[in-house]
């Protein structure tokens, strides 16, 4: 097959930071002041890629000052100046696409044909959508107003990408932002405080605090933080809800799924499994939003079951760097071990296991891809989020069994459903508690639509109007919302 992906120019940028990154705070380079690091590995080969600064409240702290210095200029330059500098954010990641792509695959292990056609494409598109909005701010939203500075919590799945849906919208409203990426991959967000430094964004708009629970924590609780946008797990979401709650502090919380892919059965069988390929392959299946449960019509669940298995055998599995890779490495160890426990949960729960007869690259954490069928819905692994590889297909009858199924967890992110019935669709559609439903599609995102939750998948929105909404309030309430409630 092709050479893979060159990793020179990622190198090339480790080296330039001798390996060893600082905070970004103010617009500078500062050594966190715990003087403690850790590591972040890359997936696919254990190989060491870079320390990482553990901030501590003391960094928080001038991190956040640092935000709430540059608030009110950062408001008084106005949308067009704001709209330039978000342009120039969107046009230097796309010169820079191809470093973002392997050095993002490098550190999460997702494959390089993903970070180069998915991730980062819709990282530029971010932030060029949000770039218009910035600009027609103060004409189309003139009643409204910049909450202040924004606290943002991102997960390992999509580093960059979540970067952007969270810093995107809430700078081009004239907010500033401290942001904390997962501690097992930093480094993307680490080059964008680079990008951000190149185009000579103003000192404070952005900074990057890398660290682990804590440092969130820390950031979740600073009193001058106007907002909180965290993206993670259920439980961690929780957490900040509590800590939250009577300060004020304005939340969006977008968190774990475990979101329905019906079939029904008259539904093009070769584009669904295409569909399920996407739905729960894609990005080694951690994905929020990720199909988890196929619930199919009974009369063709076995036909169906048996076009899966034969396209199962056909992904190829290894190198994220190597471009004609479909499935990466896991992220790291410890999710390794939670999708292992899960899949051995599934088997002793009596429920069937199917895989592909290949085996898996050995040096790095890999885990292939898994469907399990004969699935109770009340089975553990029918409920509860695995975030891997891990299909766990069910059967209904009647449409009203379809519905009733789809909403059995407690959670509520993406539906997709399949038919050929353009009005069945559209009927069960609105029944489906769920943010997002897709049609004869899955995992479609793009900047000018809503995305988010129902229930314990957490709630607010992302991209789109919605979105922007996230990251203001109305003039009026400028006078008391900012006030703690003593
Ligand atoms: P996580 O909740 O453990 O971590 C997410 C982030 O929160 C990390 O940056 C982490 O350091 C930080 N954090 C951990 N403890 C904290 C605390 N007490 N206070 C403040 N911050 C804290 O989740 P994860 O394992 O990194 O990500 C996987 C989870 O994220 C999955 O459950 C997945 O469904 C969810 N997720 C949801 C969406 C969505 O849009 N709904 C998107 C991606 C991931």
């Amino acid at each position: 097959g092709p050479a893979p992906e060159s990793t020179d120019e990622a190198i090339q940028f480790l080296e330039s930071h001798k390996r060893k990154f600082k905070l970004f705070i103010n617009g500078a380079w500062v050594a966190p002041s715990s003087k403690e690091y850790f590591d972040s590995i890359n997936p696919s080969n254990k190989e060491k890629l870079a320390k990482i600064s553990e901030a501590n409240e003391t960094d928080v702290n001038k991190a956040v000052a640092a935000a709430k210095k540059a608030l009110p200029e950062w408001v008084k330059i106005g949308s067009h100046q704001r709209a330039r500098y978000l342009y120039a954010l969107a046009r230097q990641i796309q010169k820079h696409s191809r470093l973002f792509a392997v050095l993002e695959s490098m550190d999460n292990g997702k494959p390089i044909r993903e970070t180069r056609d998915i991730d980062i494409p819709i990282v530029a598109r971010h932030f060029y959508h949000h770039a218009g909005w910035a600009q027609l701010k103060d004409s189309e939203l003139s009643d409204y107003k910049e909450l202040g500075v924004i606290g943002q919590i991102i997960p390992w799945n999509f580093p960059l990408m979540m970067l952007a849906w969270k810093i995107a919208p809430a700078i081009a409203m004239g907010n500033t932002v401290v942001l904390k990426p997962a501690e097992s991959t930093s480094l993307t967000a680490l080059l964008f405080a680079e990008i951000c430094e190149q185009i000579g964004l103003p000192n404070g708009v952005v900074n990057i605090i890398t660290g682990h629970g804590k440092t969130g924590a820390d950031i979740v609780n600073h009193k001058d933080v106007n907002k909180i946008a965290f993206t993670g797990s259920t439980e961690v979401g929780k957490l900040i809800r509590r800590a939250t709650a009577g300060t004020g502090k304005k939340l969006s919380l977008e968190l774990g799924g475990k979101s329905p892919f019906i079939v029904f059965d008259d539904a093009d069988l070769d584009s669904v499994v295409e569909g399920i390929v996407d739905a729960i392959w894609f990005n080694q299946g951690q994905v929020c939003c990720a199909g988890s449960r196929l619930l199919v019509q009974e009369s063709v669940a076995e036909k169906l079951y048996k076009k899966i298995r034969a396209r199962m055998e056909t992904l190829r599995i290894g190198n994220p760097l190597d471009k004609s890779i479909d499935i990466g490495a896991i992220v790291d160890k410890a999710q390794l071990n939670t999708i292992t426990k899960m899949v051995k949960l599934g088997i002793d729960e009596g429920n069937t296991l199917n895989q592909p007869s290949w085996s898996c690259p050995k040096e790095g954490y890999y885990f292939p891809p898994t469907m399990f069928t004969d699935v109770s819905p009340s089975a553990t692994i029918a409920q509860e989020e695995i975030f891997g590889p891990v299909l766990v297909a069910m059967t209904f009858r009647s449409h009203k069994e379809a519905v009733k199924l789809a909403n059995n967890t407690r959670y509520g992110l993406a539906c997709s459903i399949w038919t050929e019935n353009i009005n069945l669709a559209l009927d069960i559609a609105p029944q489906i508690k769920a943010g997002v439903a897709w049609i004869n599609c899955t995992n479609v995102f793009d900047a000018a639509a809503g995305f988010g939750g129902y229930r314990e998948s957490g709630f607010g929105r992302e991209g789109g109007k919605e979105g922007l909404m996230e990251y203001l309030k109305p003039k009026i309430e400028e006078s008391f919302s900012d006030q703690p409630i003593s």
